[in-house]
């Protein structure tokens, strides 16, 4: 509802109007190093950029509270916030970096084509990188530079969600799990941390299993194995628990139906299936963030965000039956059928 100063004063329209400026913020360079007490000065100099242009840049961290200032002598020494130190620069545990960084680079550039993917129903690659998106994916890592930038999107959340998707369900019944579709490892990791007695299969396609193994997963990691292959062409070996996380929101309902009708026929008697996917309210109301990605899934994908129910009717029609719901409060939910 809008209050009546956003009437008399359209704030919110003027904030929406100029969200995109904000984004591209927090990729800027002295926000994603550790940064403390330095001029601008002495930044632009590090950094070989004008100081008038890094002087506004830095200006403007502050007002977003992503730096704050302390002047010393007159001179105004920059240093991150703890919002920004945990979140934003590059080495932090829980660092976002990566997600902005595509998000900036990647999705922005998509979303430049928003109303024309609203009229043809589409996604728009072929017009924001020139590729064919015939096939999803192969227009998704239409480079081994693409494909690693993807894939570090793809980790990057787990940092500060992965936790709680794993958990939300005690998933400690089940030995083996094969995580779909399981891109850096990153859900896999999670898996063997949360539950000691567990072992995690990474099944995707061969080039991203390779470079799962060079830069994401160390050999070093025993609990967690890999299998190349293609989900919907090749055979899906038995397991006691299968994860699809942020797999079925790419896809179309047939397509789904078609994946899940393979992992109800793999699973073992009594195993499970856990989709890990940021779900729609039931009326799709919101939550808006999981509006937005469904907006994105039409710009990018074949699929769509969608809630819990649509979930629960895809997995019966593949035979999965114990349906149960798990809301977390962050980006993304657990469901979790039984065979
Ligand atoms: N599950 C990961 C996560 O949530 O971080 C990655 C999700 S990503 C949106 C989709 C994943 O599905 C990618 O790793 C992609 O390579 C994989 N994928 C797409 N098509 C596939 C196929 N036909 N067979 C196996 N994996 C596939």
């Amino acid at each position: 509802m809008n209050s009546s100063n956003d009437i008399e004063y359209p704030k919110k329209i003027l904030d929406y109007m100029e969200g995109f400026l904000v984004s591209k913020f927090e990729i800027s360079n002295p926000l994603v190093s550790h940064l403390q007490s330095m001029s601008s000065a002495d930044i632009a100099k590090g950094l070989k950029t004008s100081v008038d242009g890094m002087e506004r840049l830095l200006m403007a961290c502050v007002g977003l509270q992503l730096l704050h200032a302390d002047i010393q002598n007159g001179e105004a020494l920059y240093s991150n916030t703890e919002l920004s130190r945990i979140y934003l620069t590059r080495t932090s545990p829980k660092s976002l970096f990566h997600s902005i960084q595509y998000n900036s680079q990647t999705i922005y550039l998509c979303w430049h084509y928003l109303a024309d993917a609203v009229r043809e129903g589409k996604n728009q690659y072929e017009k924001a990188f020139g590729v064919s998106s015939g096939d999803l994916f192969e227009a998704l890592y239409r480079s081994d530079e693409e494909m690693i930038t993807f894939m570090k999107l793809m980790n990057s959340v787990w940092n500060i969600c992965g936790k709680d998707v794993v958990t939300a369900f005690d998933l400690s019944p089940f030995q083996s799990i094969y995580d779909l579709g399981g891109c850096s490892g990153a859900v896999a990791k999670q898996c063997v941390s949360a539950y000691p007695e567990s072992m995690v299969t990474i099944f995707d396609l061969p080039k991203v299993v390779q470079m799962a193994k060079e830069h994401f997963v160390s050999s070093d990691e025993r609990r967690i194995s890999f299998h190349e292959g293609d989900f919907f062409r090749d055979p899906i070996p038995a397991s006691d628990l299968y994860i699809l996380a942020r797999i079925l929101h790419d896809w179309t309902d047939e397509k789904c139906l078609e994946l899940l009708i393979k992992v109800n026929k793999a699973c073992k008697p009594g195993g499970g299936l856990l989709l890990i996917e940021a779900l729609l309210n039931e009326d799709k109301s919101g939550p808006l963030t999981t509006q937005l990605y469904s907006l994105n899934m039409l710009v990018q994908t074949e699929g769509r965000e969608r809630s819990p129910s649509e979930y629960i009717h895809l997995m019966e029609a593949a035979g999965f039956t114990d349906i149960q719901v798990k809301r977390t409060g962050k980006l993304y939910d657990a469901v979790l059928g039984r065979k």
